[in-house]
């Protein structure tokens, strides 16, 4: 199905169910208005739950589901406690994010459209190709797509209630910023349809999230991101070699490879928390566990002793 007749059948379903999005469902989340330039409107927005636009696009996301092992991906049912993650996340970067839109589960073409319009970070020629069928096609998000960022407009777009994902795309925002800040916003964007650097962007987009719950000591929400952003990046390299069902041969080898780092963070983290709560000498087996866990140990070790200096 080309991209002009998927538009047209999502734009038909959605009309038909009458597709209402709420500016924000105070009732439901009550999004914050973030940054300061969010004046007549919140930077996240919440779409009205629609029973059947919702319910076609959770069955349109279960091969995903399938292939992250993960029901809430795609489940177009966002939790209060992960959109709180998205805000959190916001006033980390609230300078590089100033300008992002963050829709949850939302239909928005009148919104998104003007937001191309206004996004001068991207030079008009780019918006206009592949800006515009890139903006179209996001808009089937909410029936047939998956959480994606669309630099042209600068949204953020999430159906999945999985805080990992969420963060990735924040992660590809916090990185066009950076573009942008370069005056080569342009080139982030086109670059989101270049096959080698799509790859680079969605492993730096996953660094970004992961570094963030590291920085933030979100231990589980840390190890969720193995399990969910490794399987994640694989299908896209999967996908990127063009063999057959790649996409879901690169994501069981992402779910094999995400073991690892998740294993010694777990360890990590032991080692850490024995560490803090006894006066043992740390051994060298410990301490050549990994780079990142002697370098856990070795700031430990400093606190410690600037503590018992200033004892
Ligand atoms: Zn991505």
């Amino acid at each position: 199905m080309n991209i002009v007749k998927t538009v047209l059948l999502v734009c038909i379903v959605l009309s038909l169910t009458s597709c209402a999005t709420s500016k924000f469902s105070a009732n439901k989340y009550n999004p914050k208005i973030t940054a300061s330039n969010w004046t007549d409107e919140s930077q996240i927005e919440v779409g009205q739950p629609n029973i059947i636009v919702d319910s076609l696009g959770n069955i349109t996301g279960i091969p995903a589901k399938i292939l992250l092992l993960n029901p809430k991906i795609e489940n177009h049912n966002i939790s209060p406690e992960t959109v709180k993650i998205i805000e959190k996340y916001i006033d980390y970067n609230s300078e590089q994010m100033k300008d992002t839109k963050i829709r949850i589960n939302q239909f928005t073409p009148v919104g998104e459209f003007k937001r191309l319009v206004k996004n001068k970070k991207v030079q008009w020629w780019w918006r206009v190709f592949p800006g515009i069928p890139t903006t179209m096609f996001s808009l089937t998000g909410r029936l047939i797509g998956g959480d994606h960022y669309n630099p042209y407009t600068d949204t953020i777009n999430i159906y999945s209630d999985v805080p990992s994902v969420a963060l990735h795309e924040s992660g590809h925002a916090v990185d066009f910023s950076e573009h942008a800040k370069e005056g080569t916003a342009g080139i982030y964007a086109v670059g989101r349809i270049l096959t080698p650097v799509t790859l680079y962007q969605e492993h730096v987009a996953s660094e970004e999230a992961i570094n963030y719950l590291k920085e933030t000591k979100d231990r589980e929400g840390e190890k969720e991101a193995y399990k969910t952003l490794y399987p994640a990046g694989g299908t896209y390299v999967g996908g990127a070699t063009g063999i057959p069902f790649g996409s879901a041969v690169g994501a069981a080898a992402g779910h094999i490879v995400g073991v690892t780092p998740r294993k010694n963070r777990e360890k990590a983290f032991e080692v850490y928390d024995n560490a803090l709560w006894s006066d043992d000498i740390i051994s060298e087996e410990e301490l050549m566990l990994s780079d990142e866990t002697r370098g856990i140990l070795e700031g430990l070790k400093k606190s410690k002793a600037n503590s018992a200096q200033s004892n």
